[in-house]
């Protein structure tokens, strides 16, 4: 695994041994801008810890509190730096259409450019596609049976 990850940019851009500027940083996310814009305001919140994808978060407090902290992280940023973006979206690509394998949430303050760009950013239903972050939060939210209270 120790393979893996050294040779994972997002996890040296989470460890901040890159030039990429980072919006944010704790110790759970780091958010960034993503190298190829495709919208007014486009930035990636990813986990410092390398999780692959979408497929490796499951049904449980800590990946809940995970995806929760990265979506606010996300909407923090977008609505301080494009407050007047009438539309944002927050989401993931799901496997195959994931580019990098280490879980990273794309924030949009619309409107795309171009504007074909909206096109990578469907949902292509069950089978995959982007998933809006509050979607996923509903599939991993811990049941209640399954909390410790
Ligand atoms: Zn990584
Ligand atoms: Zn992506």
């Amino acid at each position: 695994m120790a393979g893996v990850t050294s040779q994972c940019v997002f996890c040296q851009i989470a460890r901040n041994s890159t030039t990429t500027t980072l919006l944010h940083s704790d110790n759970m996310v780091v958010a960034f801008q993503d190298i190829k814009p495709a919208a007014f305001r486009h930035y990636l919140v990813i986990p410092v810890e390398h999780i692959p994808t979408v497929k490796d978060l499951h049904r449980k407090d800590e990946d809940y509190s995970l995806v929760s902290h990265m979506l606010n992280v996300g909407q923090t940023l977008l609505y301080q730096d494009a407050p007047q973006s009438k539309h944002y979206r927050f989401g993931f690509h799901q496997p195959p259409f994931n580019s990098v394998d280490h879980l990273h949430l794309h924030c949009l303050a619309l409107p795309f450019t171009p504007r074909w760009k909206c096109l990578k950013y469907l949902s292509l239903g069950p089978l995959g596609g982007f998933i809006e972050a509050e979607k996923l939060l509903e599939k991993i939210k811990p049941l209640p049976s399954n909390l410790n209270v």
